[in-house]
């Protein structure tokens, strides 16, 4: 087989690639060793009927218009706003913390004397990580920081991560950062949805196109050899590609416990959040992600774990400037192979991408190329 791009992997980063190569007419074959496109993105319906994720609930969110509107090209939206609760001391409390989370966790009075320092001290409609919060109190605020800290971020990091929260790059726990705000939505971004029909018919109306030719079921170790390729695109975990030369990069995985209840809604939002109670992080209720009709619904439970290469799957790089330094090793050899190979993606060049961020990087190597 003779092509100009061998893209390894057909998550959102592989597959936006493979389009827009394929429309600017290049001859592509998209490889992934799972039997399906898609990637962590993939979803089907369970044998209950329920659409799932097979990979863990994923929420589309994006500031970047020219990302959304790429996107809309192959599919619809549906309107959806993710909302997230966590149970602490027994209550349900919005997540990202704000200021209707102290009033539900805390005595009127003092729910309002903490909300009006809050508001005092770093503005209304004002997101601030928890490390910063932390180090930039004092008074009742330095109270607040503590007891956010200990409640929301450090149980739920530990699982996560088997890390505590200053022990990972602050970008990490400032994804979710303390709201000084009433808006109780889980992200704040411009464009937010679902695709209507769900991520995986997305991917095939993508990939709809006479110069991409999809072989599932294949290890690009095993066919590295039997296929020419003018180039190469990698979106698979570089320490593998290189044969772990200077040792193994770490990755988080998470077991996705799925569970049929014939309910047609387990729980109040989208997900529920456990930071001190139970092994696991957060369930998520299909249903009210993808809007579908149904009388049961499928509840997803994720347990993270430690990965173990050969026995379950690398779903989040680390961040940890330890592990990126062991990562710039990688990039260097990457680099020293010139344009022939290039790596790209959440794995590929071991970044803690959203979907979104997935699909801007693509577009703009894509550009490049
Ligand atoms: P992937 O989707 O991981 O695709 C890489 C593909 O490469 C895989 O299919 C793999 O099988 C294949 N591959 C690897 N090695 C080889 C090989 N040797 N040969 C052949 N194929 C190979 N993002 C959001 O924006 N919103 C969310 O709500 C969200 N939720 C998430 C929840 C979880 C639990 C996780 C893990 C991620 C979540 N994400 C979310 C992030 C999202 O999954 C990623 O941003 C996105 O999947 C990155 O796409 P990718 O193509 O780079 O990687
Ligand atoms: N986090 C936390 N408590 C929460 C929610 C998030 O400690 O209730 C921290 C935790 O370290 C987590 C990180 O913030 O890994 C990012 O959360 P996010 O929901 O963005 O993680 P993802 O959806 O990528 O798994």
């Amino acid at each position: 087989m003779n092509v100009d791009y061998l893209i390894v992997g057909a998550g959102f980063t592989g597959s936006v690639l493979a389009e827009r190569l394929a429309k600017a007419g290049k001859q592509v074959l998209l490889l992934d060793k799972r039997d399906h496109i898609a990637g962590n993105a993939y979803d089907e319906f369970d044998e209950n009927g329920v659409l799932v994720h097979r990979y863990g609930p994923h929420i589309f969110h994006t500031n970047a218009a020219h990302v959304w509107r790429y996107l809309a090209q192959f599919t619809q939206w549906r309107s959806y706003y993710h909302e997230v609760l966590a149970v602490i001391d027994g209550h349900q409390v919005p997540i990202p913390f704000n200021l209707n989370s102290i009033e539900q966790l805390f005595p009127a009075h003092y729910a309002e004397k903490l909300s009006k320092q809050l508001i005092k001290r770093f503005g209304y409609n004002v997101k601030v990580p928890i490390l910063k919060l932390r180090e930039q109190s004092d008074g009742d605020l330095d109270f607040l920081a503590d007891y956010i800290y200990k409640n929301v971020f450090e149980g739920y990091t530990l699982k996560q991560w088997e890390l505590k929260p200053e022990e990972l790059g602050a970008s990490v726990t400032g994804r979710v950062p303390v709201y000084v705000s009433r808006d109780n939505r889980y992200f704040q971004d411009k464009y937010q949805g679902m695709p209507l029909h769900g991520y995986t018919q997305l991917f095939r109306n993508m990939l709809k196109h006479k110069n991409i030719r999809i072989m599932l079921n294949t290890d690009y170790k095993d066919i590295a050899k039997q296929v020419k390729h003018k180039h190469l695109i990698y979106t698979g975990p570089i320490d593998e590609y290189f044969e772990h030369q200077y040792g193994e990069l770490p990755y988080r995985s998470v077991e996705f416990e799925m569970q049929y209840h014939e309910q047609a809604q387990m729980q109040a939002v989208g997900t529920v959040n456990f930071p001190n109670e139970y092994d696991y992080t957060r369930t998520t209720d299909m249903k009210t992600l993808t809007g579908q009709q149904h009388h049961g619904s499928t509840l997803i439970t994720e347990h993270p774990q430690r990965y173990q290469r050969g026995e379950n799957d690398p779903y989040y790089p680390i961040p940890k400037e330890e592990y990126r330094k062991l990562y710039r090793k990688y990039k260097k050899a990457a680099d020293g192979l010139g344009d022939k190979v290039i790596f790209a993606g959440r794995l590929g060049s071991y970044q803690y991408y959203n979907m979104d961020q997935a699909v801007a990087s693509a577009l703009s190597l894509s550009e490049k190329l």
